[in-house]
This record gives C-alpha cells, sequence and structure tokens, in this order.
C-alpha cells in the first residue's frame, strides 16, 4: 500500500520491492507462503516465465525442494524440441512468444504456475497452452499480486484452475490502490 505506484490504464508499479529492486525477506516469505498453499496439491515442478516470475518462483522452489523451470521469451535459435504459445502483454500492448523445452515440462509432471502478477490471464492461458502440448498437468497457480478488476481469475476459473493470490488489488481508480480482502 505504502511503495506501489499507480498508473494510468490499471497498471501497479513495484518497482522498489518486486520489478526492478527485490527484497528478498519478502521473497522468501512469499515462497514458504506459495509453498504452505500448495503442500497439498501434488505438485513436482514450479513452472514461470522469465523475467518477474523468476524470483518468487526460485523462492517457493526452494521451499519446496522442487525444480524451478522458466519459460523463455526469446525462441532459442534451436528449435529442436521446443513448445511454443503466443501471449499478448497488456502492460507492453503487443504480442510475444513464449517457449520451453519439452525436456523440463514432461507427460505427467504437475504443474504449479508463479508470477508476479495476474491480470487479464494472457500469460497464465499462454502456460496452460504449453502444459497441454506437452501433456503436464497443472496442479494450481499462484500470483503475488491480484488485480481483480481485470477477470484473469475468471478466465483460470473456467479453465478449472486453482488459484492462491497473496494480495488482491480490486481497484486502481482515481490513484488510490483498493485492497479485495480489507
Ligand atoms: P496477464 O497476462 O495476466 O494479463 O498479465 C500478467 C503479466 O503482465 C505479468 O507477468 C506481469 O509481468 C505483467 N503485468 C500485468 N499487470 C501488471 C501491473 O499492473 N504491474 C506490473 N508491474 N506488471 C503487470
Amino acid at each position: 500500500m505504502e511503495d506501489g505506484r499507480c498508473y494510468p490504464g490499471g497498471i501497479l508499479k513495484v518497482d522498489s520491492f518486486i520489478n526492478h529492486q527485490m527484497d528478498p525477506d519478502l521473497m522468501v516469505q512469499i515462497g514458504e507462503e506459495f509453498a504452505r498453499r500448495f503442500a497439498d496439491s501434488g505438485v513436482n515442478k514450479i513452472l514461470t516465465i522469465e523475467a518477474s516470475g523468476i524470483a518468487p518462483a526460485i523462492m517457493a522452489g526452494a521451499s519446496m525442494h522442487l525444480p524451478v523451470v522458466f519459460a523463455k521469451k526469446k525462441k532459442p535459435k534451436t528449435l529442436e524440441n521446443m513448445l511454443v504459445t503466443t501471449v499478448h502483454s497488456f502492460t507492453k500492448d503487443r504480442d510475444y512468444t513464449v517457449c520451453i523445452s519439452n525436456d523440463f515440462l514432461r507427460p505427467g509432471d504437475k504443474i504449479v504456475f508463479i508470477d508476479d502478477f495476474l491480470a487479464f490471464g494472457n500469460a497464465a492461458l499462454g502456460i496452460i497452452d504449453l502444459c497441454r502440448q506437452s501433456g503436464a498437468e497443472i496442479v494450481g497457480m499462484g500470483f503475488i499480486i491480484e488485480k481483480t478488476f481485470q477477470q484473469g481469475a475468471e478466465k483460470l476459473a473456467a479453465e478449472r484452475i486453482r488459484i492462491e493470490s497473496l494480495a488482491r488489488v480490486a481497484s486502481l481508480d482515481d490513484c488510490k490502490i483498493t485492497l479485495a480482502d480489507q
């Protein structure tokens, strides 16, 4: 509430503790909280997308002693064994390619996807596509911040995905942060 900054178009900047400068003590606690919430999920692998998802994902993986895989935003030159999907970025207003080697996303994997923000759910839908292509199962998704006014959660509910959001922002109207669970 103190350090977040609102920008026009429903964007919340948290550059002082998540997206640019990072607060490691907070990240450790975030990882522990995701570990606590997904303890009963049967997860065997954490998945995220570079770059901002990597910090909370690695902390969750460290807490659960599970491997962490990050999907890459640039297609490597060698496309062998690559699963590819397209994601629309709402903050950058453009499409980008996300890919992952199917050496690291296997049939039978039980995946928890971790990311910094849930907005319209486009990144999460891309991950669902990659998991479908590989035969991996998604057992949950965890977000540090969910913006409940941008309907990502509804899209994921339609896909029957379990969501855990640590902070839920209901509105950024008038440059004021209003939490959903106050
Ligand atoms: P979605 O795909 O759910 O529409 O958007 C999620 C992705 O966009 C996240 O990975 C995050 O990097 C970025 N994003 C969406 N909304 C915000 C926001 O308000 N602030 C920041 N810093 N990133 C956001």
